[in-house]
């Protein structure tokens, strides 16, 4: 599916305003990788930077004339490469598309796709409102690629994903056609739910270019506990014993190696010896947020917790979340990183967790993990020297085992960066040969001829017999 002249790359620019159309490779290199730096990140036809959905429309009604794959692009933050360009496609870049609407009657944003996460939550919060899902990335992630991904994050322990706030939509099918979807109503179960089908759908699809966002009002200054633990297990009892009993609006894990990568980026005095370090937050109302973490506060000395502190201080407390936010980038510093997203139902979280280590110790890499703990979301970051091609491909099969121990857990290969390119291999395993289908089927039906992001989540050559 390579278009082998130039009659597509003429029809856009003389379709499109000046500069909308990037044909130098050398300014296409940076459209070429998303964060999970896949070295084998294809060269693109084109980089078509539009600015509505009409040029949207334009983009793909050209390039499915031309049977030219189409990758959409958020922000490039992607962990899984959903967003990493292959051989002959156009990258689509959403990044211009950046208006931002609030209503605060109806308590709703309307936003276009490429604006950031933290560009929506800054506009709510000038009307006192605001837009809880916060991925780690929310400084640099879009919210088209939240919506695309139906992106986690922090608080979402307590406040939902992504598409518990996604009221509307309009996108781009792959024929050119535009839809709008939903709209800011409370409730609407008119015809089968396409906007929770394109929420997650990783741009194979559509093409996100507006959403209506429900937003709430303004979060309560949060009290924070850190606290630390000698053994996997003490911690992990701790998060099983927290979620039994109540809902905090954060409870994230961070094991000894990403304590330590942390530790060497901010000097800011974590504990190098902990196994495991738990940041919880309370945003109940005064008083209550007190009540809250002084539980917390038992349970982790319940469990044999080696030091517990909590905060009212909103700027120590944030402290300690950035160091959270940051583990990935501290990680990265170590080496070339293979990120994984497993996740598994609270009760397997422990064996998970410590399966993990087992698999690092068995093939010799070292495996970081940072959780979502609450929501039994774990990130383990495998670590290897890419001149050590041994290390490397122990690596890669220890990546492997990990998915395989969450789903024999009852968990999953993905909780919230999506399947992208690097997991493709698994999900067949993970759903099984009618759940496949059924996969394929709604793939077959949204985008016959395969043009919008072939190869992520489903393999474009798949045949059920
Ligand atoms: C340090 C770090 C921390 C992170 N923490 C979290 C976290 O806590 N929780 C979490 O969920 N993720 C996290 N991520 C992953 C990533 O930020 C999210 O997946 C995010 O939602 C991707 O947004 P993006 O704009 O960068 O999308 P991109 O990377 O550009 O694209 C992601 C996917 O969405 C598709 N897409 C993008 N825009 C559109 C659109 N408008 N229409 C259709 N398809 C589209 C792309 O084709 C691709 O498949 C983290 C990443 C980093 C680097």
């Amino acid at each position: 599916m390579v278009a082998t002249d130039t009659s597509l790359t003429d029809a856009l620019v003389a379709a499109l305003p000046e500069g909308s159309v990037i044909l130098n490779p050398d300014s296409m290199h940076a459209y070429r990788w998303d964060r999970a730096n896949d070295p084998d990140a294809g060269m693109p036809l084109a980089v078509v930077r539009v600015t509505s959905t009409e040029q949207v429309q334009t983009v793909v009604r050209l390039a499915a004339a031309a049977n030219v794959p189409i990758v959409p692009r958020g922000a490039g933050s992607s962990l899984s490469g959903g967003s990493t360009a292959i051989d002959g496609c156009i990258v689509l870049s959403l990044d211009r598309m950046r208006e931002i609407t609030v209503d605060p009657v109806t308590r709703t944003v309307v936003t276009q796709p490429g604006a950031f996460n933290a560009e929506v939550k800054a506009a709510a919060a000038e009307h006192g409102l605001w837009y809880p899902p916060d991925p780690a990335s929310f400084q640099f992630c879009s919210i088209g690629g939240n919506v695309a991904t139906n992106a986690g994050g922090l608080c979402c322990v307590k406040y939902g994903v992504t598409t518990d706030y996604v009221l509307g939509m309009t996108v781009v099918l792959a024929d050119g056609r535009a839809v709008t979807l939903g709209g800011p109503k409370i409730k609407d179960v008119a015809g089968y739910s396409l906007m929770k089908l394109f929420t997650g759908s990783e741009g194979t699809l559509c093409i996100i270019t507006e959403i209506v966002l429900r937003l709430v009002p303004a979060q309560r200054p949060p009290t924070t506990l850190v606290a630390t633990f000698a053994t996997l297990e003490d911690a992990m009892a701790t998060v099983l014993a927290i979620t039994k009993t109540m809902r905090p609006s954060m409870l994230e894990f961070m094991d000894r190696v990403s304590i330590n990568a942390v530790e060497d980026v901010t000097k800011m005095g974590l504990d190098r010896s902990a196994a495991a370090m738990l940041v919880v937050q309370s945003d109940e109302p005064a008083g209550h947020a007190g009540v809250e973490i002084a539980e917390v506060e038992a349970l982790c000395a319940m469990h044999k917790a080696t030091e517990c502190f909590f905060t009212d201080d909103p700027d120590e407390g944030e402290a300690f979340v950035t160091a959270r936010r940051i583990a990935i980038p501290s990680v990265e510093k170590l080496g070339t990183v293979l990120m994984e997203d497993v996740g598994v139902p609270l009760p397997r979280l422990g064996d998970l967790v410590v399966g993990i280590e087992q698999i690092a110790q068995n093939r010799d890499v070292v495996i970081a993990v940072i959780a979502h703990a609450g929501d039994g979301n774990t990130h383990p970051l495998l670590v290897f020297n890419p001149n050590d091609k041994a290390q490397q491909a122990r690596a890669e099969i220890a990546y492997g085992e990990v998915m395989d121990l969450a789903v024999s857990l009852g968990g999953t290969i993905t909780g919230e960066h999506g399947v992208g390119r690097l997991k493709r291999a698994w999900l067949p395993g993970y759903l099984g040969p009618d759940v496949l289908e059924l996969n394929h089927r709604i793939k077959a039906a949204f985008d016959p001829a395969g043009i919008l992001n072939p190869g992520v989540v489903l393999d474009p050559a798949w045949s059920a017999t």
